[in-house]
């Protein structure tokens, strides 16, 4: 046989390249702005038409490139801000992948001017579809100018795929705002269809924000701020009369990158417990610091998820430094407004002088005398864990079938089933230790039921119908909002269907792959598969395909809503972790969190309840 194989020329490899960092004008822009904070521009101005699908241009004055850098930053892979990979990990740059200009360049007319503070004359280069037209000298300001004109003109499908021009420019929109809200310091503009949309002189990060989101905005601010050793949270969030249905105002900053976390949300809505009406959500404007060696935000395409070593720890302090603004901020104005007279001075004590309180304590008091007092749940749970660890291995059978989403992927491969739960290490301590306050405390029975104690008593949760509703959730959410992430599989996989359903397939093609998945061929009864959601390992897809085909054909769906419900629904219901499958601590947690983070956590998209409270009231019952 002759050899078959060869390289991709480059602008093909662009072209696929292109395809992850460039979904839409918004991530040009996205790109190009963080391009001009990373030159250090104190200046940018953002010009669009047509919510830029025939123009995007940026202008800063940054530090410019030289002129053989001007034609190399248009490489794959060119990149002057990381040497070498351990630069990864102390990364002080939005940018570091050198793929968005290359990328960029493949799939539109760009034209670039380019000058640096010392040189006298600038360069000016045109690029179309990854091809140099031209590259001259040319008279320009320090700084650099990037103008894409005609986004995706030679992939037409591309193109075709976009959405209107309101939701596109919406989308714009939010990335300049993600940008200018972590920027204050420096002067944005925004221009589009010749008008001017926003105008944002250099400032501190409250005027940004009113400038951004109005004058009224002011008073809804509540500051929050704590330094510890693992973190700096600063920003603001909004009083909780001002919190809305929908997700807007929304706005987490980790090292001054914006950053969607689920997470770090639910952490936020605990600290709004009991301030807001039911289906409303908070709003907040939080900017954290870490060290950058213990994040890691490099799991994504778009680098918007993030993930920290210290997860529960920051969790926790998120949690009650929020708390903490907001109970000050409830008390300021009962000081300010409603004095009590009661606690004023009385003008016959006005002259008196004041004696010192006498204080009394307990000598002999010892706070670690009583050793065993202190010892958690957690932490004799965890003995437990490490002494029957090794026993786990023996005699392991393959118990992957039961794990079926990928994001429990840590799960996969270890036998947790005979792990006693119940230990009978677990004392009286349970509710003295500090864990248990946090609300943080879970336990699984039977390998089905996770067991967390709140306030009012115990929850009791199905941990198959909370995933349920967790992935019916997310799947939707990425089937109306075009947002799911899809990786790609080593090798496309061929799977046969039935005529029948392969045309029930069809009908849903463009919601399939607004969940991300690829279809690379489709024909007679054969059905490619180049990428999957994430959620979805290799070897579930025939599963959860088979299992949709069947769901759908069941139900005959009119409208497009019920069509991406059915689904959601089916996907969730095959994806979902079974019952009988073992889950470590940390994952239990992560569930709960995920599902008390969704609209609707009580009941899973099958309709059943997916968790039952049992009050100590319930409880005292019992024992009357
Ligand atoms: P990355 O930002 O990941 O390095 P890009 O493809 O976005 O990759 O940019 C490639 C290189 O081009 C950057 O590393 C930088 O050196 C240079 N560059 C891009 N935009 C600008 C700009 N506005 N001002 C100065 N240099 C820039
Ligand atoms: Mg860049």
């Amino acid at each position: 046989m002759p050899d078959i194989i060869q390289l991709l020329p480059d602008h093909v490899a662009n072209q696929i390249a292109a395809g992850e960092v460039v979904q839409r004008p918004a991530s040009v822009v996205k790109e190009l702005l963080e391009n001009a904070i990373d030159a250090d521009a104190s200046e940018i101005k953002l010009i669009v038409k047509e919510a830029g699908k025939t123009l995007i241009q940026v202008i800063d004055n940054g530090m410019g490139m030289s002129t053989t850098d001007a034609r190399l930053c248009f490489e794959r892979h060119a990149t002057s801000k990381i040497k070498t990979a351990d630069d990864l990990f102390k990364l002080h740059t939005k940018g570091f992948r050198g793929e968005a200009l290359a990328s960029i360049a493949a799939i539109a007319h760009v034209e670039l001017k380019t000058k640096t503070q010392g040189s006298e004359i600038g360069s000016h280069l045109k690029i179309e579809g990854s091809e140099v037209l031209s590259q001259e000298a040319s008279v320009t300001p320090k700084g650099t100018t990037i103008t894409v004109k005609n986004l995706f003109y030679n992939i037409p499908a591309r193109r075709n795929f976009l959405k209107s021009n309101t939701v596109e420019t919406r989308h714009i929109i939010d990335e300049f705002h993600r940008v200018a809200l972590a920027h204050p310091a420096i002067t944005f503009t925004m221009l589009h269809n010749n008008s001017e949309v926003f105008t944002l002189p250099a400032s501190n990060l409250k005027q940004r924000i009113v400038a951004i989101f109005g004058n009224k905005t002011n008073v809804k601010l509540v500051p929050v701020n704590e330094e510890t050793e693992i973190i700096t949270i600063s920003g603001f969030v909004l009083k909780p009369e001002f919190a809305k249905k929908s997700r807007g105002n929304q706005f987490f900053f980790v090292n001054n990158r914006f950053v969607k976390s689920p997470y770090l949300h639910h952490a936020v809505s605990a600290a709004f417990e009991g301030l807001l009406k039911d289906g409303m959500n908070p709003g907040y404007f939080l900017f954290l610091e870490v060290e950058p060696t213990t994040i890691d935000i490099n799991i994504h395409p778009t680098k918007t998820e993030i993930n920290f070593d210290n997860e529960h720890a920051i969790y926790a302090m998120l949690r009650s430094t929020i708390k903490h603004s907001l109970g000050q901020f409830s008390i300021a104005p009962i000081l300010d407004f409603n004095r009590d007279a009661n606690l004023d001075t009385p003008y016959s004590f006005a002259g008196k002088k004041p004696s010192i309180p006498i204080i009394e304590v307990d000598k002999n008091f010892n706070p670690f005398q009583n050793d065993r007092k202190t010892t958690s749940f957690r932490s004799s749970f965890r003995k437990e864990k490490t002494a029957s660890w090794e026993s786990l291995y023996v005699g392991l059978k393959d118990i992957n079938e039961h794990v079926n989403a990928s994001e429990e992927n840590k799960i996969e491969g270890l036998n947790l089933e005979n792990i006693e739960f119940e230990s009978e290490e677990v004392t009286g301590n349970l509710f003295e230790s500090s864990e248990e306050k946090t609300g943080q405390l879970t336990f699984q029975l039977q390998n089905k039921y996770i067991i967390s104690p709140i306030k009012s008593g115990l929850l009791v949760i199905n941990q198959h119908l909370a995933h349920q509703r967790v992935l019916y959730e997310e799947l939707l959410k990425n089937m109306t909002i075009q947002e799911g992430v899809s990786q790609q599989l080593l090798f496309p996989l061929g799977l046969n269907f039935s005529i029948q359903g392969l045309k029930t397939l069809l009908e849903i093609k463009e919601q399939l792959e607004n969940t991300g998945f690829v279809f690379s061929k489709i024909e007679k009864e054969v059905i490619e598969i180049s990428g999957v959601p994430i959620s979805i390992s290799e070897k579930n897809i025939k599963n959860v395909l088979e299992q949709l085909v069947a769901d759908l054909q069941d139900e005959v769906p009119d409208a497009s809503f019920s069509q991406n419900d059915v689904l959601a629904r089916s996907m969730a219901k095959s994806l979902a972790i079974k019952n009988g499958t073992a889950l470590a601590e940390e994952e239990q947690e992560h569930l709960l969190h995920r599902l008390f983070a969704c609209k609707e956590p009580t009941i899973s998209p099958t309709n059943k309840q997916v968790f039952v409270t049992l009050s100590i009231n319930d409880l005292d019952k019992k024992f009357n």
